[in-house]
């Protein structure tokens, strides 16, 4: 049966995004399924309050070399490119400043110790110093930045990262989800709601199956998550048992968001930013009237993120306003109201925030980059080498996701002008 599409690209986040735009550039017919009512995945901006709030990924993080700067400025939407308050040494309110440099120190010192355990087990946790007083500390950072506890983390990959950083944090003031959401090509086809239940190999391409149907395609690139791809929402062809394994030491940790509403006259300084307690593994960090607006967003990481995972939103309410009184004093609890938090863990299309090697397990993400059969690509924010855990790099890894369907398909092209000339020889001799 013919095509109606190229290709089908499963999941409609950045990386599926990324990968319409390639194959538009190309003028490559392509489908989008995504299965949730919306798309953009794990970016995504929602008004609160009035406020555009970033309820996934909101930092251009390697600003540098994030593709979606330009891609912002392609469609005039601004780019502050000024240091992020969080990028000042956690300056907690009620400060110690002596503690503050000690425990940025004893995490410096843990990230050092790293390199050693990369050649060992490979466990994070195994740079950890037993009777180190900022332990809790460095649990929390590392849970920010990889979203699960050290006992969990690959050393190599959380270094494959951190040595790839360009260290340069940008912002979009309206939003990255609000990005992500408007750079979908005009000419890709779009089919909200429509979650992929199965995907097969043909004689001639692909089918995917849903609840409304087969659709067919030469290729499919699917940028579902590890957690999806791990579980078993989607059936894979025959043979794909390794990619299902890399997806599974992948897993996507936790980390989660609580907004809180500012009431008027409350003294919160705007732009500012707020580390919970230097000695509890589960605090949050503190963005405190981001842009001006009377708003703090606290970030939960690995063991804090447990909270709303295991407790529900008002449990991580609960604990942020114990944190923010114990920062700004008594007088703030009147002054601020839930507005949202998130539970991407919770979500079964996502699963967790972003993923995280397990120790040993760092060359999973270019096992699970490989093609399948050159009918079926795998891209995600998973899959990239180094910029894996964000958007940026969800975006690249659907880019490259695109070019390798794209030699694919030029190839089937070209074989099959091959065979109809070489028939064509045979019938005319
Ligand atoms: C709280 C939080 C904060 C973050 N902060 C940052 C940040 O500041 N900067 C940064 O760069 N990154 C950040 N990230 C990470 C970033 O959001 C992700 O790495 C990136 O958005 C992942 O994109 P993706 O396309 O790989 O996956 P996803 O966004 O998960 O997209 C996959 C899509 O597939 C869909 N899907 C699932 N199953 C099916 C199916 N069966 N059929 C069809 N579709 C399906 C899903 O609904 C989803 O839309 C953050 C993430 C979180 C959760």
């Amino acid at each position: 049966m013919a095509s109606e599409f190229d290709v089908i690209i499963v999941g409609g986040g950045a990386a599926g995004i990324g990968a319409a735009r390639r194959l538009a550039a190309q003028g490559v017919s392509a489908l989008l399924l995504e299965s949730s009512p919306r798309f953009g995945g794990r970016a995504y901006t929602q008004d609160l309050g009035g406020y555009p709030l970033d309820l996934g990924c909101e930092w251009l993080h390697s600003g540098d070399r994030n593709a979606w700067v330009g891609i912002a400025e392609a469609a005039g939407l601004p780019v502050d490119r000024s240091d992020p308050p969080w990028a000042q040494a956690h300056p907690g309110i009620a400060r110690n400043e002596d503690d503050e440099e000690s425990a940025r120190q004893a995490y410096g010192d843990w990230e050092e110790r790293l390199r050693a355990v990369t050649k060992g087990s490979d466990r994070a946790n195994d740079a950890m110093e037993s009777d180190n007083q900022w332990n809790a500390y460095v649990r929390a950072i590392a849970g920010f930045m990889s979203c699960v506890s050290p006992e969990d983390i690959s050393a190599t990959d959380y270094l494959a990262y951190d040595d790839a950083s360009t260290g340069e944090n940008w912002n979009l003031p309206l939003g990255y989800g609000t990005l992500v959401a408007a750079s979908l090509p005009p000419s890709t086809a779009l089919r909200l709601a429509t979650p992929a239940e199965r995907i097969d190999l043909t004689a001639d391409g692909v089918a995917v199956a849903t609840r409304a149907g087969t659709l067919r395609a030469e290729a499919v690139i699917l940028t579902v998550s590890t957690a999806v791809l791990a579980g078993d929402a989607i059936r894979l062809p025959p043979g794909t048992e390794p990619w299902r394994e890399a997806a599974a030491v992948l897993p996507l940790g936790r980390n989660e968001k609580v907004f809180l509403e500012i009431g008027p006259g409350a003294a919160f300084g705007p732009d500012s930013h707020a580390y919970g307690n230097l000695r509890d593994a589960r605090s949050a960090a503190y963005s405190i009237r981001p842009n001006g607006w009377p708003v703090i967003e606290a970030f939960l990481g690995g063991e804090g993120a447990r909270i709303l995972r295991e407790e529900g939103p008002a449990a991580g309410f609960a604990h942020t306003k114990t944190e923010l009184v114990g920062l700004f004093g008594n007088e703030v609890a009147s002054a601020i109201r839930p507005l949202a938090a998130t539970s991407w863990s919770r979500m079964a299309t996502i699963g967790g925030a972003y993923s995280c090697a397990l120790p040993g397990e760092a060359r999973a993400r270019a096992r699970l980059a490989q093609p399948f059969e050159d009918r079926l690509f795998f891209a995600g924010e998973a899959t990239h080498p180094f910029d894996f855990t964000t958007a940026h790099g969800a975006h690249d890894s659907g880019v490259r996701a695109a070019d390798e369907a794209l030699v694919a398909l030029h190839g089937r092209v070209r074989a099959g002008r091959r065979d109809a000339l070489a028939a064509g020889t045979r019938a005319a001799g």
